[in-house]
């Protein structure tokens, strides 16, 4: 069912990270999970989806079919292996080059609409956007600028080039979408950007993969001791993430209560600023005498990540910064209450005391305390996880998709109007998208 003005078919740019890439290593994250989904949504809607990406491998297929409906075009550009993420600007003409001439093997008019992903695919979107003219939707997904408000120890902050991109494509696109409010204030207050531009879409999760289940089943299916109290990191392996606080905390209630029982399950892979040490935080785990409490388990796929979260007591999210969070709504829609720090769009993510707990700041002290009190509570647990998967279906993939397609209407009117053409009596209106709030400067 296509609605009104919808596109036909959306070119989506998603330069540094493939939607067919396995999330929870390297640059693959929760990115790669919102391209994936909000396209075979889209697809289900009768919007076709073109996803570029960079090819990272001699072997990537030049076009792969991911869904029906959905197209991943991997571009060479640069190096397959071994390209750093801080090299990616050195490739973006040659991604843009790529995309431009897949574009001129068409009829004109084959796109209608461009939506990037992340900075350095919303430089590329901007051009295209003015050869094509169509409009552009841009997704910054995370920005510099918060990044750098709290970057962890061990971590870089992103350079001010990053930046400077950033600000040109949050001028350049016809329409911006935010995670949360929050993200959406960032980009008024820290970018400039237009607020009348701006759409609060929040992400979602796969809720048919990701529901409650039986805690003994998922142990036994992972291989895990039935018993032992059981909090649970996933994700990519990096300062920012912090799982070193959460294993830090563990040994901290051990410290606390010597008959502890609890134990930690890491799942993810080095990333980042973590590959160049991907066995710290085995060396950690070593160092405070928590070895034998701590399992890691490589990357997932999402059956198998449903089972993690299931076997889970609690879900534990430090992140130093995070636009929104989506192993925390994952794990709620499971049925598991979160720990998680107060940062960005944890706070929207996560219910303080409703359907978990959000922890100021990321000493292990505090985390341990957190920990240890909703763990020594099974009836708030109980309650919590029942909250939990309630609030996580305010959150799914059809809720993010219907609220983008009413960004692309926005925007294909926002395009007309400063290209120019009249908008065409009473065809369209465009109205108020879901999620979107009018920014009320605190
Ligand atoms: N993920 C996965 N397998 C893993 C670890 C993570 O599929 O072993 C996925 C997870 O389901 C989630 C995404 O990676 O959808 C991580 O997204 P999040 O927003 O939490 O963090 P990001 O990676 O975007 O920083």
């Amino acid at each position: 069912m296509v609605r009104r003005h919808s596109p036909h078919r959306v070119a989506v740019l998603s330069l540094h990270t493939s939607p067919l890439a396995q999330p929870g290593t390297g640059d693959a994250g929760g990115m790669n999970v919102y391209v994936l989904q909000t396209a075979v949504q889209m697809a289900a809607r009768g919007v076709e989806v073109e996803i570029f990406t960079r090819a990272t491998s001699s072997r990537d297929e030049p076009v792969v079919e991911a869904a029906p409906g959905v197209l991943v075009r991997s571009i060479a550009a640069g190096p397959f292996e071994g390209l750093d993420k801080h090299d990616l600007p050195t490739q973006l003409c040659a991604f843009a080059a790529g995309v431009l001439r897949e574009e001129a093997r068409h009829e004109p008019g084959h796109y209608d609409m461009i939506h990037s992903h992340y900075w350095l695919s919303g430089q590329v979107g901007w051009l295209a956007r003015d050869r094509w003219k169509v409009p552009l939707v841009h997704t910054a997904h995370t920005l510099a600028a918060v990044k750098n408000l709290s970057v962890a120890a061990g971590d870089k902050p992103e350079p001010a080039a990053r930046r400077i991109g950033e600000k040109q494509v949050v001028e350049e696109a016809d329409r911006l979408t935010a995670n949360t409010l929050d993200e959406a204030r960032a980009l008024v207050d820290l970018y400039d950007a237009a607020e009348d531009k701006i759409d609060v879409v929040a992400p979602g999760a796969d809720l048919s993969m990701f529901r409650p289940g039986d805690r003994t089943a998922a142990r036994r299916s992972l291989g895990l001791d039935a018993d032992s109290p059981l909090v649970t990191f996933v994700g990519r392996i990096q300062p920012l993430k912090a799982p070193d606080v959460l294993i830090a905390a563990v040994a901290e209630i051990h410290r606390r209560d010597p008959s502890s029982r609890v134990r930690v399950l890491v799942v993810g892979g080095p990333s980042g600023t973590g590959l160049e040490r991907p066995d710290s935080l085995i060396d950690l785990s070593r160092q405070l005498g928590i070895e034998d409490r701590v399992t890691f388990l490589p990357p997932q796929p999402p059956d198998r990540l449903a089972d993690v979260y299931r076997a889970s007591d609690l879900v534990a999210v430090p992140s130093y910064s995070e636009s929104f969070g989506l192993v925390a709504i994952e794990a709620q829609a499971c049925g598991v209450p979160v720990v998680a720090a107060d940062v960005g769009g944890l706070g929207v993510a996560v219910r303080d005391g409703e359907t978990g707990v959000l922890v100021q700041g990321h000493d292990p002290a505090d985390w341990a305390t957190a920990v240890q009190s909703l763990l020594a509570d099974d009836r708030l647990r109980t309650v919590m996880a029942s909250n939990a998967s309630r609030h996580a279906e305010n959150f799914s993939w059809v809720h993010t998709s219907d609220a983008l397609l009413d960004t692309y209407a926005r925007a294909a009117w926002r395009f007309g109007r400063t290209a120019g053409v009249e908008r065409p009596a009473g065809e369209f209106s465009p109205r108020r998208p879901r999620g979107l709030w009018r920014l009320r400067r605190t």
